[in-house]
């Protein structure tokens, strides 16, 4: 039983499938009916790839793999079942003999006030799809405007966190706005203006120094303005207010500050790494050897750096899925188990057009060399979808990009703080407030404030954001109480319930 199928767990599957044929039941539960190739994802949200290009379908690419759409919002370790909520609100309890935990990772948030209202994330593809819309519509509005001072908010576009998602979302969301405004010129002569923060003193402060040096020189070349050393002090509506005091008018807030491990885990009353699963490194939770974990929800000893953990990247999800599922097999009689040890193969930041940083196995490159090593490996990467993929990023290079947003996903529906960063919220979905008596439906949408910087209170109440706020307060309410204090069975039984990430935000994360 594998509960995610993300990079560890469809990776866990695909390898113990493979091992061991018909001889083991591989049951794999995600609450979507895809693996999402998150690399791509600021590639959907500057429309340069369709979402479906990245969502590779489980069914197709995992044949002998039974899947189950749910989310799971109960483990019993004691007594090997794992509790879930399906697409339409349905419950369901699946029973194991081993169980692989690969439940992945959701935003983090810090306690800067505004923020959980007013910014987006972005780990999942509803947020792409949104961030994709309101862009578009931003720049819409701006053209339009009779206001300068109003088409300058709109055209200002602040990203914080200058990882490498942060740096991808700007780098693509630079050149996405540049080509909105060639068909929606700003009267004024008003230019999109892109904002990249990060309190470290460098972007991509966690990679080589020379993959830095060369984002940083790509997004200042295209007029991103890279402010580092610097935070966001509070958010409202209008804007930010940034810590060294300057005030930016803004109706956008992209949050990628970094994720935290799905707050799933923590309900396990096991021992955590700084709320990461902590397991040994054949990746076997001790004290529980039919459990495993692998992927950014584990701590997973590094092996080539002694007393330091693996990072929260794709490299290590999709191999340490790989040992999962071998270990599994061996612990069933099928071959040998094995530690997991990976060194790090370097790695691609993608920067828009055809430029790109990339260190492989340690060699720097920069410029189209580099952008075409990015795009290679993603394409040798990804489990599926290669040239479909391929055939968008031909015609991206030949087509100006589509400027029209359809306004599927709307700002209430893909709050920050949420614990399902793979699924929008819908008004009247499948029962938020039914499930664990209001522990999900802490999936506080944050609806008012969002919503209105989606164009202000009309949108909100003509997209429903209005009624799902009202709708959402109890059940917000009902979360802030602790469904992640109160659903784990305390003392470590082994019984975990899904705990509430407005907990983990009100803990300081
Ligand atoms: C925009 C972006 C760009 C990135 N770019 C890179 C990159 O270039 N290189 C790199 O190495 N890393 C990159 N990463 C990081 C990388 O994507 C993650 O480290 C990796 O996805 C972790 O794999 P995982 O299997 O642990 O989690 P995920 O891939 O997130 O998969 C988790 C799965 O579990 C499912 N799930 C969650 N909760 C439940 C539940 N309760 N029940 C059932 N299923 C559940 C989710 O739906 C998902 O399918 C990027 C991340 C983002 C967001």
């Amino acid at each position: 039983m594998i509960v995610g199928a993300g990079f560890a767990g469809f990776q866990t599957a695909r390898t113990l499938s493979r091992l061991a044929g018909r001889r083991v039941d591989v049951t794999l539960l995600n609450p979507t009916d895809y693996f999402l190739y998150l690399p791509l994802l600021p590639q959907v949200a500057a429309g340069v790839l369709e979402p479906r290009r990245v969502s590779v379908s489980l069914g197709d690419a995992l044949p002998r793999v039974r899947l189950v759409l749910g989310e799971a919002d109960d483990l019993d370790l004691e007594s090997r079942v794992v509790r879930y909520t399906g697409p339409e609100g349905d419950r369901g309890e699946l029973a194991y003999d081993r169980l692989v935990l690969s439940v992945g990772s959701v935003n983090k948030l810090l306690p800067v006030p505004g923020v959980a209202e007013h910014a987006h994330g972005f780990r999942g593809l509803p947020e792409a799809l949104y961030l994709r819309d309101h862009v578009t519509r931003q720049i819409e509005l701006a053209a339009a405007s009779p206001d300068p001072e109003t088409c300058r908010a709109r055209c200002t576009f602040v990203v914080v966190g200058a990882g490498y998602t942060g740096v991808e979302v700007a780098a693509h969301g630079q050149l996405f706005t540049r080509s909105l405004v060639k068909r929606h010129p700003m009267r004024a002569g008003i230019q999109p203006r892109w904002m990249l923060l990060d309190i470290a003193p460098r972007v991509l402060p966690e990679l080589d120094r020379r993959l830095s040096r060369t984002a940083e020189r790509v997004l200042r070349e295209r007029g991103v303005e890279v402010r580092t050393g610097t935070s966001v002090k509070e958010a409202t509506h209008e804007g930010v207010l940034l810590d060294d005091g300057d005030t930016v008018d803004t109706r956008t807030l992209v949050w990628c500050v970094g994720v935290r491990p799905d707050p799933l885990v923590a309900g396990l009353g096991q021992p955590l790494e700084r709320g990461r699963l902590l397991v040994d490194a054949f990746l076997n939770l001790p004290g529980h050897p039919e459990v495993y974990a692998c992927g950014d929800a584990a701590a997973v000893p590094d092996l080539e750096k002694p007393g330091s953990y693996t990072a929260m990247t794709a490299q290590h999800a999709w191999r340490q899925g790989k040992v999962a599922g071998r270990n599994v097999a061996a612990s069933l009689g099928i071959g040998r188990r094995g530690a997991y040890r990976h060194h790090d193969l370097g790695f691609t930041v993608d920067l828009g057009g055809v430029k790109g940083a990339a260190n492989p196995l340690g060699i720097p490159l920069s410029g189209p060399l580099a952008g075409a090593v990015t795009r290679g490996y993603h394409l040798a990467a990804m489990p599926g979808n290669r040239v479909r993929v391929a055939a968008d990023w031909l015609l991206d290079a030949v087509l100006p990009r589509q400027g029209v947003q359809l306004g599927l996903v709307r700002s209430w529906s893909v709050p920050l703080d949420t614990s399902s960063p793979e699924l929008a919220r819908v008004p009247g979905g499948p029962g938020d407030a039914d499930r664990n008596g209001g522990t999900r439906a802490g999936s506080p949408d944050g609806s008012a404030g969002t919503a209105a910087s989606d164009g202000g209170a009309k949108a909100a109440g003509a997209d429903g954001g209005a009624k799902a706020a009202g709708a959402d307060g109890g059940a917000k309410a009902a979360a802030s109480d602790g469904g992640a204090k109160t659903a784990p069975s305390g003392g470590g039984t082994g019984k975990a319930a899904r705990a509430d990430r407005g907990s983990a935000s009100k803990d300081g994360e």
